[in-house]
């Protein structure tokens, strides 16, 4: 594992960079991305973000996000060095990026998921912390050069995220410490940041989470509850994979349940598979055995079958899990 100080000789000794993030990218890894862009880009450099997927609406005001680039099926850069962030393997930022966004000196991976793998020739990997955003803001805290106000914003928006608005267990009172003094250094209000992240969704996404609550099932004992999301009712809601967000959570909020299983189909037929823990099962766990992972109260992993499948795998794993505690 390296250190702050060998990241930073690193990043002063080359002149261009790549930065990725993890498909469907989310408020850490979008605004991990940018807050590094900002810093490098002070230190004077080349730097280009290369992601598989578009950045969600709901990302849409923070700084520099529109030169973020997405390449799913072509790049012929080649940066000196690749900062994959917020991602736990190589493959996690697409499969066309993993394969040929390739960099002439090293692959630097920065990430805090309980999953990470030590993938990079340089590997930041803090599973205590809430965020990649907060790795990051140390990392610049150790350096020479302050955050600015706009690597503040970019880096309280991970934070928010990854905390789910600093009610998760990860948010720590280093997090609020962090939280506070992004928002000192910041010129932004914490509410407009939740306001403008949360409350900017379309209809569509509402009309899509009562299709999903009547697809609600739940183990007798009311301890596993399921929704599944199929591309017909993303069609009629025209909504898409982005306004599944949250979904699991509603339903891990029920009080019988410790585990909350979130299954959408995806347009090749596999699924995408979202859960949830109360903190007895360790989910990160659970989306190992499908070659997933995340953290132990929230992960995910995609499975090459069918909805109705897959969420028959994933129960049996959750009901024998479940006898275990
Ligand atoms: P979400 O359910 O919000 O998409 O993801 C929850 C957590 O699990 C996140 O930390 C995310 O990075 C991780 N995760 C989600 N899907 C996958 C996956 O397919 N593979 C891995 N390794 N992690 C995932
Ligand atoms: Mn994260």
């Amino acid at each position: 594992m390296n250190n702050f100080g060998d990241l930073l000789t690193l990043f002063e000794r080359y002149q261009t960079f790549a930065i990725a993030t993890h498909v469907n990218p989310d408020g850490d890894a979008i605004g991990s991305e940018l807050a590094l862009y900002i810093f490098l880009r002070k230190l004077g450099k080349s730097v280009r973000i290369l992601n598989t997927d578009q950045v969600p609406e709901k990302y849409q005001f923070l700084p520099y996000w529109e030169n973020i680039e997405n390449a799913q099926v072509s790049t012929d850069y080649c940066p000196e060095v690749l900062v994959i962030v917020d991602a736990s393997s190589r493959e996690r930022i697409g499969k066309f990026l993993s394969k040929n966004l390739i960099p002439i000196h090293a692959v630097v991976n920065i990430d805090h998921h309980i999953t990470a793998k030590s993938f990079g020739d340089y590997n930041i990997i803090q599973t205590e912390v809430s965020s990649t955003a907060e790795i990051i803001y140390q990392f610049i805290k150790s350096t020479d050069m302050s955050i600015d106000a706009e690597e503040a914003l970019c880096l309280y928006t991970g934070l928010m995220f990854d905390t789910g608005c600093f009610r998760y267990s990860n948010a720590t009172p280093e997090t609020h410490r962090i939280a506070a003094d992004l928002i000192e250094i910041g010129d932004f209000a914490p509410d407009e940041v939740y306001c403008r992240v949360y409350e900017h969704i379309p209809l569509g996404k509402i009309h899509l989470l009562g299709k999903a609550l009547r697809t609600l099932e739940l183990t007798s004992d009311g301890k596993i509850a399921w929704v599944v999301v199929t591309q017909k009712m993303l069609n009629d809601t025209d909504t898409t994979l982005d306004d599944v967000e949250g979904f699991v959570n509603q339903i891990q909020a029920i009080d019988s349940v410790e585990v909350a299983i979130c299954i959408c189909e995806l347009q090749d037929g596999n699924t995408k598979v979202s859960l949830r823990s109360k903190g007895r099962v360790d989910v990160a766990a659970l989306a190992a055995e499908f070659n997933g992972g995340g953290h132990e109260r929230a992960s995910g992993c995609r499975i090459n079958l069918q909805p109705t499948s897959a969420i028959k795998m994933l129960v049996e794993s959750a009901v024998r899990r479940i006898k275990e505690i």
